[in-house]
């Protein structure tokens, strides 16, 4: 599902964000991916994503060697995900229905399609009761869960989430976590990038750990902070 082989990122300035990196993820895994502050997290999810180029190295998703891959394949490469962020990123003037509705618009899906699949996604998050609020009137762990619901709606088969509990609290940060659990259990591979100790140590998933650009563990069922 992804592949880095020889990955490394230097930014101008010389600074070497991802030293030499291969990291095998297969379909239908759940990964943790863990390390300080400017170990090289934002830098791998960038990569995955095409915002920015490898240095060195290939990157393959769904069998797609995406650092060959021209540009107007990028849009089609990134519906393949589904991307969920630390601040949310909610349409502040748009409903939460509207909100999830509208990722199903832009790309191009049918209002009969979106009307039978917003409230199916609503109800998996636990977010019926709320559709027609608005973000500012949503606690942040139910503004995390209609990301989720948006990130999920167009069925990506890998979904990316960068600190998504970031800025919540603990009870409404295992939350997100079952939610995330729960749709990979359905099938869909999850790759979430925290520095949420009591989180991964709870969740016993794959943990990969970078340090200073390089992958310093890897391992099944691991801790946040397990012995190298
Ligand atoms: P975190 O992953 O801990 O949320 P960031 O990814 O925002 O933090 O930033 C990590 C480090 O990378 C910080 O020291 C920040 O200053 C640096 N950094 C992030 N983006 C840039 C950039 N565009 N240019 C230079 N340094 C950056
Ligand atoms: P993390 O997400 O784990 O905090 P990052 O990938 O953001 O780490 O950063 C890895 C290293 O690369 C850091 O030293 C950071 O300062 C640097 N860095 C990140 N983005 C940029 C950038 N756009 N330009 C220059 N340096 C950057």
């Amino acid at each position: 599902m992804i592949k880095f082989e020889g990955v490394t990122k230097i930014y101008k300035g010389e600074k070497v964000a991802l030293d030499n990196v291969d990291i095998d993820i297969k379909k239908g895994e759940f990964v943790f991916l863990v390390g300080s502050s400017g170990a090289g997290k934002s830098t791998f999810m960038k990569l995955l994503l095409k915002e920015e180029e490898p240095t060195e190295g290939t990157i393959t998703i769904n069998e797609i060697q995406t650092t060959k891959l021209s540009r107007r394949k990028v849009p089609k490469l990134r519906r393949s995900m589904g991307i969920i962020f630390q601040d949310f990123r909610l349409l502040p003037n748009k409903t939460v229905y509207e909100n999830i509705a509208f990722a199903m618009e832009i790309t191009g899906n049918k209002a009969k399609d979106i009307r039978r699949k917003v409230p199916s996604v609503l109800s998996m998050v636990g977010l019926s009761d709320k559709a027609k609020s608005y973000p500012a009137e949503l606690s942040g762990g139910e503004q995390q869960r209609v990301g989720i619901a948006r990130a999920i709606i167009n069925n990506p088969s890998l979904l990316i989430a960068d600190e998504p509990t970031g800025n919540l609290d603990p009870v409404n940060a295992s939350e997100i976590m079952r939610i995330l659990k729960d749709i990979n259990k359905r099938g869909t591979t999850v790759l979430v990038a925290t520095h949420a100790k009591e989180l991964v140590d709870k969740m016993q998933q794959r943990v990969i750990a970078l340090d200073h650009g390089k992958v310093v563990r890897d391992v099944e069922r691991g801790l946040y902070n397990d012995a190298k």
